[in-house]
């Protein structure tokens, strides 16, 4: 029927059909969703309150206890991607005036301190050059000269392919009176982490790197020591989506009858589910020894290319994301547009301080293996061969 009522019309490009083109992702995420977290994802819905549903809340919530080796009663996905589950950590954490501690040694150190800024923290950065971590007599100089209630630090860092070493950081954040706050969206299952025994109070990832899903749903818990810090707050957390208190209800964490806060993504969950269940099944050490075996695989090729690994120490190196320099005389963006355009696979530039100094390779989960180092380093080589020297 023609009608001038409408002076919008039905947009053209939603008449085509969806267009969806098979591609390897090996940049720094999203990672490709094996079949069977797809078919999950893709299952009908049911009432975000029906028992079914809160029992897969409950199977997400002890997946993530098992992935975080945690024990934590406060642990549960978050409706959004890591950023949220960033600015959940910190707007429950801290309060107007709080002082805070970030370590930047790439883009999730800067973006930490912009969210602790905008709650009214006092934010003081300790700071390395991108490819450098921190060890831990330059965190304890931090504490000591600031005095913080929170220090945040990432444990992959995904803009620079930097592994950041844990061990004993809890202890002297304790020792300190300062909580310690974890990034592994980008490290969660490809790389050893122990919540419970290295003493990380605020621990949160992301679903669509080593998990394998889609993006949309970010675990995340918190110690008791955090619990306690949310509890003695004098005022709300400045976000009602994100207010812990509200979350811990609805995921069965407070002990009391669940009330609806809000719609959960019910299909991300499936898919968050079953990613947690294929790590379950294979075992947090084999997904670990599969990260490491062939990121060491991928660096070997790398070098044989005769490109140079922006992380020098090996020990520093993120096994889920691995940085090499960009070439002399190559544009970065010609070698990323290459490999999209002649072998669908896709890896990334840089990012924030990184930006223009390296190509970013991931390695995640089901997209960790042997073939797939094979299939970018043969890519990569055609690469080389084929790009302008743009600078010479
Ligand atoms: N932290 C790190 C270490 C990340 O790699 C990412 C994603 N690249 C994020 C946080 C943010 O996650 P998201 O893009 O899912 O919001």
């Amino acid at each position: 029927m023609a009608s001038n009522l409408l002076h919008v019309l039905p947009p053209q490009g939603l008449l085509r059909p969806l267009a969806v083109p098979e591609r390897l992702l090996l940049g720094p995420g999203p990672s490709n969703v094996p079949p069977r977290i797809l078919a999950a994802g893709g299952r009908q819905l049911l009432g975000h309150m029906h028992p079914e549903v809160l029992q897969v809340m409950d199977d997400i919530k002890v997946g993530i206890q098992y992935a975080f080796q945690t024990q934590n009663q406060l642990t549960l996905a978050i409706s959004g991607t890591g950023h949220c589950a960033m600015e959940a950590a910190l707007l429950n954490l801290v309060e107007h005036g709080d002082t805070v501690l970030v370590a930047v040694n790439g883009i999730w150190g800067q973006r930490a301190a912009d969210i602790a800024r905008r709650l009214g923290a006092s934010v003081h950065e300790l700071l390395k050059p991108p490819g450098e971590y921190f060890p831990p007599w330059d965190i304890e100089e931090g504490l000591v000269r600031h005095k913080p209630s929170v220090l945040f630090i990432t444990h992959g860092e995904s803009s620079t392919g930097v592994l950041q070493p844990l061990e004993g950081l809890g202890k002297l954040c304790h020792r300190h009176g300062c909580l310690l706050l974890v990034d592994a969206v980008a490290s969660l299952g490809g790389a050893p982490i122990f919540m419970d025994q290295q003493e990380i109070d605020i621990l949160y990832s992301g679903s669509q790197k080593v998990l394998n899903a889609p993006p949309g749903s970010a675990p995340i818990s918190f110690s008791e020591r955090a619990r306690e810090k949310i509890l003695r707050r004098k005022t709300k957390p400045p976000s009602f989506y994100l207010d812990m208190r509200w979350l811990a209800n609805y995921w069965g964490c407070d002990g009391e009858p669940r009330r609806y806060h809000h719609t959960a993504p019910i299909n991300s969950f499936f898919s968050l589910r079953e990613g947690l269940a294929m790590l379950a099944e294979l075992g947090l050490e084999n997904s670990w020894e599969h990260h490491r075996v062939n990121c060491a695989q991928l660096c070997q090729g790398l070098r044989d290319l005769g490109l140079e690994l922006f992380v020098k120490e090996e020990k520093a190196r993120l096994p889920t994301i691995t940085t090499v320099r960009v070439p002399e005389g190559y544009d970065w963006k010609e070698i990323t547009a290459f490999l999209m355009d002649n072998h669908a696979i896709e890896i990334a530039g840089g990012l924030g301080p990184s930006v223009g100094k390296v190509l970013r390779i991931g390695l995640m989960g089901c997209n960790s293996t042997s073939r797939n180092v094979d299939r970018v380093l043969h890519a990569l080589r055609d690469a080389l061969r084929c790009c302008r020297r743009s600078r010479l």
